[in-house]
């Protein structure tokens, strides 16, 4: 039989929890652990249906009529929650109590679990410790740390994988109706850093446009200041009256850009996170040393401690174009 034929990369996931669920042992909490849009929903979606679908040949089966309800978030028994307080967590633990409707399972999905203050989290913890039968929990989160130990000793931990560059144009190229050209997939793709989700929600044309706009400025950032171009007072002088954070994220993504010069220097094949081609970062990292690369990464990561220090956006500026120089 096969399972999680829909799943798109994550073996690790496929092979513990989709084995456990074949054989009819899965357990009755799990903490789904990935960055944002990184499938989360998706597995725990794919598990509760995986779970009651009564097909033989494959599960979930996605046809019968349980898959169809809980693939569309549409099943009584599989709920939703945002439940980060004492009071929300309780209705939680009242409604585990009652029996399921539908499925042979009620599944409880807690979104963004890392958000529960402690209180709520104690009040979760005799609900994990003894649940109900045939209650399933997923707590899904961005960090498993963040979840007291008691919570994390009493569920089995599964985390996310990024996917490759491939998995997510080929995903894309089939079930979505994206028209735009090739270029500015990849661009939106190497932006995603694994993430289907952030790559389904920047296809978006407003936020790919938004997306590329700050792609070329940040490059535009990092080579004026390699050149030390004539403009290069006047684009930091712009940046002066920008908020803080808008000035940390600047030089964090000119951090990214630096490093694909940095790396392709030293192999022609190394990996990249900004530029989608290697002959394209090749050619503009040969026009500068590996030191002056260096030496604006070490400047960039100066300024970003400083500014976390309050200090003054244009002194931060201004010394990282001085050590340019
Ligand atoms: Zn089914």
């Amino acid at each position: 039989m096969e399972i999680f034929k829909d799943l798109i990369g994550n073996e690790d996931i496929k092979k513990t929890l989709g084995s456990a669920i074949l054989k009819g042992e899965f357990s009755h909490a799990y903490i789904i652990e990935g960055p944002y849009g990184s499938g989360k929903h998706t597995i725990a979606r794919l598990a509760s249906a995986a779970i009651m679908c009564q097909n033989t040949d494959t599960l979930p089966c996605k046809k019968c009529n349980l898959c169809q309800k809980i693939l569309n978030d549409n099943c009584t028994d599989v709920r939703f929650y945002n439940a980060f307080k004492i009071d929300e967590v309780r209705k939680i633990k009242e409604a585990i109590y009652e029996s399921a409707t539908e499925c042979d399972y009620q599944v409880f999905v807690l979104n963004d679990a890392h958000k529960m203050n402690p209180q709520a989290q104690n009040a979760l913890l005799l609900s994990l410790e003894e649940p109900p039968k045939n209650v399933i929990f997923f707590l899904l989160c961005q960090d498993a740390n963040m979840l007291l130990e008691t919570i994390r000793s009493r569920a089995q931990i599964l985390r996310t994988k990024p996917l490759t560059k491939e998995q997510i144009i080929s995903y894309i190229k089939r079930n979505t109706d994206y028209s735009a050209p090739d270029s500015t997939l990849e661009e939106i793709v190497i932006s995603s850093y694994g993430s289907l989700g952030y790559a389904l929600d920047m296809l978006n044309p407003e936020k790919s446009q938004a997306l590329l706009d700050s792609r070329a400025s940040t490059e535009k950032f990092v080579i004026s200041m390699l050149n030390l171009d004539t403009g290069v007072g006047n684009l930091l002088s712009s940046m002066f009256s920008w908020q803080r954070e808008r000035v940390k994220e600047l030089l964090s993504s000119s951090l990214v850009v630096l490093r694909d010069l940095a790396v392709i220097k030293k192999s022609k094949n190394a990996p990249l996170c900004f530029y989608t081609s290697q002959e394209q970062a090749k050619e503009i990292a040969s026009k500068y040393s590996l030191k002056k690369i260096l030496d604006l990464i070490d400047a960039i990561n100066e300024g970003l401690y400083n500014l976390g220090f309050n200090a003054s956006i244009a002194g931060t500026l201004t010394s990282i174009l001085a050590s340019c120089n």
